[in-house]
This record gives structure tokens, sequence and C-alpha cells, in this order.
């Protein structure tokens, strides 16, 4: 690629610089940005994905293919395959009598359709997990869902981050130039390059986000893109002090965005408050564990910008999201850890990301319900600053 004319000095946001500039001179290219992970995942065949509560979704043409060939199967095992569904899917897969475990998943906990019709016959979404991607513009990431418990391992490891280019799919779409391509470079150089931690990165971006909506040109022009990378990074180098949490308002904007309400929780965050610290001490390890889980977590999320096109948020209700969901994660995993051995364990940590991602980020009922879309700027970047002032990764004072 050719970076000319970036800031010297810059790697990633130089890269995503350019990115956005090929967009228009070269849309034929896609960009792939992700975690290095994802290239090394392979399935370890503990079946945990195919005995989980959620519902594995099937489309008419698999319906209409495979019902008669699994319910007329000469075993007489797969009777009633597939059961109906909510609106826009056909059908899902139906279960064994009384639990989770898909009606396919044999014994030696292997798929009975991958062995008797290869892996090609299996649903799209089991052939695809734990792998998801998303595509804006022309970025496309590549990523593994951390709900999957081999690749939420993986992703406990620092790594790095994969920048390649190749030629676009020709049967792929061309979607819009996505404009806010450096402003995401901008971030992941912070985390990745800077070493800043996810939390203090959001927190700091409050300068870039003021400029970019003060003046939407500081992402197209090239000298005030530099001006906006000048200006961002000599922001996150002044906030270098230690700070303490801001427990009540943290706990109270929790409270108040309730992702998961629960007795447990409850009484947890009521010690919290009334102690206002730190239930347990975290290691120096612990530390350095979440600081790796929540970098690739917050990379995923800064790539996924679906929550800014699908559901139409503005970029500063954007940014509060990702501030609130990292608060969501480690409050849940303190809670968690508070309630088994007072560790933060890498188990503790995946759960707590998963049932963020499940209340949160994946459940529409969540955005209908505290209206995300209608926050204006100057509440989200308050609740910014309280969100990500709960920073694990660094050490407490
Ligand atoms: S169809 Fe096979 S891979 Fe999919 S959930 Fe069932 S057992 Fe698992």
């Amino acid at each position: 690629m050719n970076l000319q004319g970036a800031p010297e000095g810059s790697t990633l946001f130089a890269w995503f610089w350019d990115l956005a500039q090929e967009a228009i001179s070269r849309p034929e290219l896609l960009a792939l940005v992700y975690p290095e992970q994802v290239d090394q995942f392979e399935c370890s065949q503990c079946a945990q994905c195919c005995q989980q509560p959620w519902n594995i979704e099937l489309d008419a043409d698999y319906y209409d293919h495979w019902y008669s060939t699994f319910d007329n199967h000469p075993s007489g095992r797969f009777k009633n395959p597939f059961l109906p569904a909510t609106e826009g899917t056909r059908a899902v897969l139906n279960k064994q009598p009384g639990s989770n475990r898909c009606l396919f998943l044999d014994q030696d906990n292997l798929c009975f359709i991958h062995k008797e019709y290869g892996a090609e016959a299996k649903p799209e979404i089991c052939q695809r997990y734990p792998h998801e991607a998303s595509l804006h513009g022309n970025l496309y990431s590549p990523s593994l869902k951390s709900s999957c418990k081999t690749a939420a391992r993986m992703l406990e490891e620092t790594g790095e981050l994969v920048l390649r280019m190749v030629k676009r799919p020709d049967q792929w779409e061309h979607p819009p130039v996505e404009p806010l391509q450096p402003w995401i470079g901008l971030l992941l150089e912070g985390i990745w390059q800077h070493s800043i931690s996810p939390a203090r990165c959001l927190a700091g971006s409050v300068f870039s986000l003021k400029q970019i909506s003060a003046n939407p040109l500081f992402l197209t022009e090239l000298d005030l893109l530099s001006q906006l990378y000048h200006g961002q990074v000599q922001a996150w180098r002044q906030d270098t002090g230690p700070k303490a949490p801001r427990w009540s308002e943290c706990l109270e904007l929790f409270a108040v965005l309730d992702p998961f309400r629960a007795p447990a929780l409850d009484r947890f965050l009521a010690k919290l408050k009334e102690g206002n610290r730190l239930p347990f001490a975290v290691s120096e390890s612990e530390r350095q564990h979440l600081s790796a889980v929540l970098r690739n977590y917050l990379t995923r999320r800064l790539l996924n910008l679906n929550p800014l096109q699908a559901k139409g948020l503005t970029l500063f209700q954007f940014a509060f999201l990702q501030a609130f969901s990292l608060l969501a994660v480690q409050v849940q995993a303190l809670c968690l850890a508070w309630y088994s051995e007072r560790r933060l364990t890498p188990e503790i940590l995946v759960a707590a990301l998963n049932q963020v991602e499940t209340a949160v980020l994946q459940n529409p009922a969540w955005f209908d319900r505290h209206r995300f879309n209608q926050l204006d700027s100057a509440t989200c970047l308050d609740a910014i600053t309280v969100a990500t002032s709960l920073d694990l990764c660094l050490p407490e004072i």
C-alpha cells in the first residue's frame, strides 16, 4: 500500500488512512484485518456448541432438502428433525428430549450429519461456527465468537493483528465507502501500537470524537487527518496517571442500563457501592490477562460497524456502546469472581464477556428499551468518561 504522507511513526493509523484512499482508487481490493488467532483456530471437537440453549436456524432451502431424509432415516432417531421458527427463519434444529443437546449430536459427541453426509451437509451456521465476519466498505474483518471455549482461549493470548489486501470476490457487492476507517485505525493504533488500555483508549478518544463532530472534514482531508492523529496521540500521552474508578457513577450507569438483572448481581452491586472499591485484589498476571482479552474484544467491536449502520447509531452513541460494554464485562467478571474463588480466571472473563454480548450487543430489545439511538452527544460523552473510569487493566490506586 502507499503510505505516503501519513504521520511519522504511525502504523495502523497510516494503514487505515491509506485504506480509505484505496477504497476509492482500487475498489476491487478488500482489506482483511483480524487477530492472527483466526487463522490458527482448530475445532477441539468438544461439542459444547451443539448443546447450548440457543437455536440453530435453518433456511427454507435446507429445510426442503433435508427434512424428509432425516425424518425417514431408517434408525427412526430423527423424527421431527426441524421445528417451526419465528419470523424470518424457516425452522430451527430440534433437540434431544429434555435437554439442550442437538438432535444430531451422537453419544460420542460427534455430529451425525457430519459423519454420515459430510461437513457440507450441516446447517450453514454449524459449518461456520465459531467464525464470523463483518464487511464495511472495503474492510473485511473475520473473527471468532468468544462463545466457543476453544476460540475464547485463543483470544486470551496477546497475538498480532494481521493486515492483508486481497482481491474482492467477483460476486461480492461493493458497499459504500466507509468514512470512519481512519478513526478506527487511530483507536486500533492506540491499543495495539501505543499499548494503551482499552478503557483508557476509549476515554481519550473523546478528543477525536469532539473534533470529528465539529468538523467531519477531519476524516477526509489529509492535513486535517494528520492534525487529528497528533492531537489524539497527545491527548492519550497526557492521560497517563493512575485514576480511581468513579464507583458510584459507574454502578449507577450499570444499573440504569441493567444488562442482566439477577438477585446475586444486585447483592454484589450493593456490596461494591458500600465499599466503593474493588472487593478483592487483582494480581498483576490477572491484569495482563484481562488486558489481552479486552484488547481483542475491543478490536473486534471497533472493526464491526454494524451498530452504526444497522441500528443507526451516531459516532458518540457507538463509542458509548463500546465503553459501556467494557464496563459491563468488568463488573460482571468481578461479580462472577466474587461468588467463586475471588480470582479473575480465564473462564470467568470469557463467561462475563459472553453474557454481555448476549444480553447487550446481540439483543435488539435492549437497544429499544434504552432508546440508545436517542442519546444526545453530551450525555454520551459524560457516560463514556464515567464508564471508562473502571479500568481493571491498570493497577489499583
Ligand atoms: S447439526 Fe451437528 S454441528 Fe450442528 S448443532 Fe447439531 S450436532 Fe452440532
